[in-house]
C-alpha cells in the first residue's frame, strides 16, 4: 500500500484524486438526473491499471475522499476498505475486453422497460449511431454474475453500450463525463421508442443500417474543431 502511495495510480496521487472526485460527481448525476434510485447502479474509471469503482450499496451524496475504492483489472483490491460493487465483474470484462477509459450502469426506467420487450433497441433516431449501432439487450442473469458479465459483453460487440434485460443499462467511454452523456442519450432513446410505438394504429420508421453508418461516419465530425 505504502509504495502505491507514490505511484501516479495510487491512492494519494493527484491523477487518482481527481479521477474519484470526478467518479463520485457522476455518481451523484445518475440520481439527481433520474436515471437511478438510491444506491442502484454502479460508475467505474480506470487511472493506469487501477480501476476506481463505487462501493456496494453505499449512497452516492455520503462518498467521501477518504472512501477512495481502487482494485486491480484482475479485481484485487489495491487500496480502500469498503466492499466495491457487487457489478465488479460487468466492469472489470469491460476494462480488458476494450479500451473503455470509464463505465456507468444505471437501472434507467425507459431502458430498463425496454429491455423486457424487445431483443435490441430498434434505430428509432439517429443517435444510434454514436452507440455504435442498434443498441441490443443482454440476457437475463442474476446481478453481480459472471454470466450476467458474459452476456453483458456478447451485447458490446462493436458497441458502446447495451441494455440488461429486466435490469438496466451498461455503457462505456473515454471519460465519465462521455460515459454518463451516452448513458442519458440511451435512457432518451428508449423514451423516444416508446412514445413513438404507443401510438394505436402507428410504428415507427426505423432507420436501415446504412443510414446508421452514414451518420456514424458523419458524427467524426460532429460538434467543434480540434
Ligand atoms: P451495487 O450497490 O453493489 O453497486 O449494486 C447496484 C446494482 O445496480 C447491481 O446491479
Ligand atoms: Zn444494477
Amino acid at each position: 500500500m505504502t509504495e502505491q502511495r507514490h505511484t501516479d495510480s495510487g491512492p494519494g496521487s493527484a491523477a487518482v484524486t481527481r479521477a474519484w472526485d470526478d467518479l463520485v460527481a457522476t455518481a451523484r448525476r445518475t440520481v439527481t438526473d433520474g436515471l437511478v434510485v438510491g444506491t442502484s447502479g454502479n460508475v467505474s474509471v480506470r487511472v493506469g491499471d487501477t480501476v476506481l469503482v463505487t462501493p456496494s450499496g453505499v449512497a452516492y451524496d455520503r462518498l467521501r475522499p477518504a472512501d477512495v475504492l481502487g482494485v486491480g483489472l484482475d479485481g484485487e483490491r489495491l487500496f480502500g476498505t469498503l466492499v466495491p460493487t457487487s457489478e465488479l465483474p460487468m466492469h472489470l470484462a469491460i476494462y480488458r475486453a476494450t479500451d473503455a477509459r470509464a463505465v456507468v450502469h444505471t437501472h434507467a426506467v425507459h431502458a430498463t422497460a425496454v429491455s423486457t420487450l424487445v431483443p435490441e433497441l430498434p434505430a428509432v433516431h439517429y443517435m444510434t449511431a454514436a452507440l455504435g449501432g442498434t443498441v441490443r439487450v443482454a440476457p437475463y442473469a442474476l446481478y453481480g454474475t459472471d454470466e450476467l458479465a458474459e452476456n453483458m459483453l456478447h451485447a458490446l460487440r462493436d458497441r458502446n453500450a447495451c441494455l440488461l434485460q429486466n435490469h438496466g443499462t451498461v455503457v462505456y467511454g473515454d471519460t465519465l463525463a462521455q460515459a454518463f452523456d451516452r448513458t442519458a442519450q440511451l435512457e432518451w432513446m428508449c423514451r423516444l421508442w416508446l412514445t413513438a410505438t404507443s401510438v394505436p394504429g402507428h410504428a415507427p420508421t426505423i432507420l436501415t443500417a446504412a443510414q446508421v453508418r452514414e451518420t456514424g461516419e458523419k458524427l467524426k465530425g460532429y460538434g467543434q474543431p480540434g
